[in-house]
């Protein structure tokens, strides 16, 4: 019995782990380039010098010795900062924009097929850039084994923190598959669908038995679902209550999709971690949040994609995805200048996975600075993925996370999507020759 508690411990205590399974050698390489991006203070250091040894960041600063056998790669007229972070993606799957298609390959493909895709996706994931993510829903554990894999060192890509399925109602924004009953598998809690407090709580224990790492929860209707209203609460209060005190007894920060006001007051009173998407919010509610220090996780990529293709989708779906991306930069726009914290999130799978960046010239157009936007995709992402003791700022004793952009990247914030250098956990993933 003792043996069994202790191992059931190690288990717990293992699963929030994000640290590699393989060593890395303890190389020592020397970062050198003109500008070195610091996302505590949000100005540059010039010239800047990172000395990474082995995973960890060594030594940082403008002039420092080189260690004796170091390898020096000097990124010339470039932009040293810390690896991006996207607070939401879906790296198992992409939409196209063919919906009714991407509906069938869903049905059709084998888990194990759609999990080859997903390698794909995190490998250009981090190759533009992104180091960490943090994945807000999947099925058939996809995310949950790539996360694994990663982990392990089978395939390339950025660390991840996983939701695995999301929490919502019967009908709601998780489960709108309007299929009828005898030609489908019945949802029940461990794919997240939940239907009274109880309930909820089993589906939230569910996905933390499976090896989740963050909870999702689904109190707002959703834009790409047949069967909901975008801005209508699904879930009730105590639902919500129930989810997030789950998630939060069990260590796991909560994340709550809300598109409508009403479900973003809901989670809030029950103590979100951060609202994602946004759209129709209102200043008290955004104020509520700024005084809370509840994140926003804006996705105004998956905004700007849905509208794009408002025209293409079922009729349903279109209406919602005009009036959604018709609010979002707006909302933005009044969440910043009311001081709401940030962190970058693109919903990459709804847009195309290594286009993430997009996102940070999409906030500068809305209002940002260079500076703010790069806090948010770093700095700001650690502090809501709890992991800002390890990764989110370039500095001694974390990952060396380090991602190099071409030029001064306070006066060219596109350059964020023309990286030269990848290095994650001190290994270089792109350039470096
Ligand atoms: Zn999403």
């Amino acid at each position: 019995m003792h043996i069994r508690s202790v191992f059931l411990g190690l288990l717990v205590a293992t699963s929030s782990l994000i640290s590699p399974a393989q060593a890395v050698e303890q190389t020592v390489v020397v970062l050198k380039a003109a500008h070195l991006f610091d996302a505590l203070s949000g100005t540059l250091m010039e010239p800047g010098m990172v000395v990474v040894a082995g995973e960890k960041i060594q030594a940082l600063g403008r002039e420092l010795t080189i260690p004796a056998g170091a390898q020096v790669i000097d990124l010339g007229d470039a932009t040293l900062m810390p690896g991006f972070i996207d607070a939401h993606v879906h790296m198992a799957g992409e939409m196209s924009n063919n919906w009714y298609g991407d509906w069938f390959n869903g049905m059709m493909r084998f888990p194990a097929e759609q999990a080859l895709y997903g390698a794909h996706y995190a490998s250009v994931t981090l190759l533009s850039g992104v180091t960490t993510v943090r994945d807000l829903g999947s099925a058939d554990f996809i995310s949950l084994g790539m996360r694994n894999a990663i982990r392990a060192g089978m395939i390339p890509g950025p660390r991840m923190l996983v939701a695995n399925y999301p929490i919502g109602a019967t009908g709601g924004h998780g489960d709108s598959n309007p299929i009828p009953p005898e030609r489908t598998v019945a949802t029940g809690v461990i794919q997240g669908v939940c239907n009274g407090a109880d309930s909820c709580r089993a589906a939230v224990r569910s996905q933390i038995k499976y090896g989740a790492d963050v909870i999702k929860l689904m109190p707002s209707g959703g834009v790409l679902s047949l069967t909901d209203p975008v801005d209508t609460p699904e879930l009730t209060q105590e639902e919500i209550n129930a989810i997030v005190s789950e998630a939060h007894a069990w260590n796991r920060k909560a994340a709550a999709h809300c598109h409508g006001d009403k479900a973003a007051k809901m989670a809030i009173a029950a103590g979100v971690d951060s609202i994602e998407h946004g759209s129709f919010l209102q200043d008290d509610t955004l104020l509520e949040m700024k005084k809370k220090h509840i994140y926003l996780v804006p996705t105004l990529s998956a905004g700007d994609t849905v509208g794009l293709m408002a025209d293409k989708l079922p009729p349903a779906i279109g209406v919602k995805a005009t009036a959604a991306s018709q609010q979002m930069q707006k909302m933005f726009q009044r969440a910043i200048k009311l001081g709401v914290p940030v962190a970058m999130g693109t919903d990459a799978g709804v847009g195309h996975h290594g286009t993430n960046a997009y996102e940070f010239v999409l906030m500068t157009r809305n209002g940002y600075t260079p500076a703010q936007a790069l806090i948010s995709g770093t700095a700001n992402g650690a502090d809501l993925l709890g992991i800002a003791a390890q990764t989110g700022t370039l500095q001694v004793g974390k990952y060396a996370d380090i991602v190099a952009v071409p030029g001064n990247v306070l006066s060219d914030i596109s350059a964020t999507q023309r990286p030269v250098l990848v290095m994650k956990e001190g290994h270089i993933y792109l350039g470096g020759k």
